[in-house]
């Protein structure tokens, strides 16, 4: 199949774009390498370029003719998207809008979406099913369920497939480490652990420890990026086999605190650093975990690197290798 590919030179685009090749299809990233990186593009063509740009977007995808596009260009801080939510709204939703009217000029119907557990805000009830009031409570949360919301309504009107894939948290590295979390400033919570345990940081700052979870810390469902890639090859053929697309929860089904993942990257690195126990950080929601029967019932996902231990194995051997790769 040919699958054009947004964002395909980020983190998990790349690894994405890795797993598709390895089973053979024709790819074509796009990507204005805001946060990605050239190098990470292992398979098929990179075309540099932005989804603001209709018109150079709408010649490429003319001349490649996708049989379905995977969309993951968008900007993902909670943080900054409180701070900045316009340009987040305009990154996430204005560009996605862009991307669909494209593919509707040139019929093309088969979308595969990045969303995000974001989307349910501070669920009800956890483990957390597809069919949750969504709750967002950041902008960034509100982008991705806008563009969930805009890919429902156009299924409904018209011959249009998608996927939205609600991803837990994502981290670890593909085996071989050749692709990785490189995005300099990143602000997740296993990036910044193994950074401090290599001394880049004096602290690990824990963000909050009087949530109503065990610990008082929050509670997220960490998936190694390598299933994660292979749930979305899945999803795809599913549609372009007339599968009823949807929302799918991408997640292990069970969390660990942010004092367990403290631990857990101190047992693995062999390292001791230092942590302080700060205030909450906003937007952040106390315990995130994917009820994840429906991606194993309808797409038979069957999940390979559910370890935590694992996951920051394979994240601490990419960190060692980063400087070299971004120097
Ligand atoms: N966190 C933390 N210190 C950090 C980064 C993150 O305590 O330096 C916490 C954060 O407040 C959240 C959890 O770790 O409770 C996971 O945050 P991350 O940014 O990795 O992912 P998110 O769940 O926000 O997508």
């Amino acid at each position: 199949m040919r699958v054009f590919v947004t964002g395909g030179a980020g983190y998990i685009g790349s690894n994405v774009v890795k797993a598709l090749g390895g089973k053979g299809h024709k790819i074509l990233v796009y990507d204005n390498l805001s946060t990605g990186h050239d190098w990470a593009v292992l398979n098929g063509d990179l075309i540099v370029g932005d989804l603001a740009d209709r018109i150079f977007l709408d010649n490429v995808i003319k001349a490649f003719r996708p049989d379905a596009v995977m969309h993951f260009a968008a900007l993902i801080q909670v943080e900054e998207s409180v701070r900045e939510p316009l340009k987040y709204y305009r990154n996430n939703v204005v560009n996605s809008l862009n991307l669909l009217e494209v593919m509707r000029q040139n019929r093309i119907e088969n979308l595969v979406f990045s969303s995000s557990a974001a989307v349910y805000g501070t669920p009800e009830k956890v483990p957390v099913n597809e069919n949750a009031l969504l709750t967002p409570i950041n902008p960034y949360g509100y982008s991705k369920m806008v563009v969930e919301q805009i890919l429902k309504d156009l299924s409904a009107a018209e011959d249009f497939n998608y996927a939205a894939l609600r991803y837990f948290n994502v981290a670890g590295a593909d085996y071989e480490g050749k692709i990785g979390q490189a995005y300099k400033e990143s602000t997740h919570l296993i990036t910044r652990a193994l950074k401090t345990a290599k001394g880049e940081f004096g602290e690990l700052k824990i963000f909050g420890t009087n949530y109503s979870t065990a610990d008082g810390t929050c509670i997220r469902d960490y998936i190694h990026v390598t299933d994660l890639a292979e749930a979305h090859c899945l999803v795809m053929d599913y549609l372009l086999e007339g599968g009823q697309g949807g929302e799918f929860n991408c997640g292990y089904g069970h969390g660990f605190s942010v004092r367990d993942v403290v631990c857990a990257v101190k047992r693995v690195t062999g390292i001791d650093f230092k942590t302080e126990e700060t205030e909450r950080r906003t937007g952040d929601s106390p315990i995130l975990v994917a009820d994840n029967s429906k991606i194993r019932r309808e797409l038979d996902w069957r999940p390979l690197y559910d370890d935590l231990e694992y996951i920051i194995k394979t994240a601490w051997e990419w960190e060692l290798k980063l400087e070299a790769k971004v120097a």
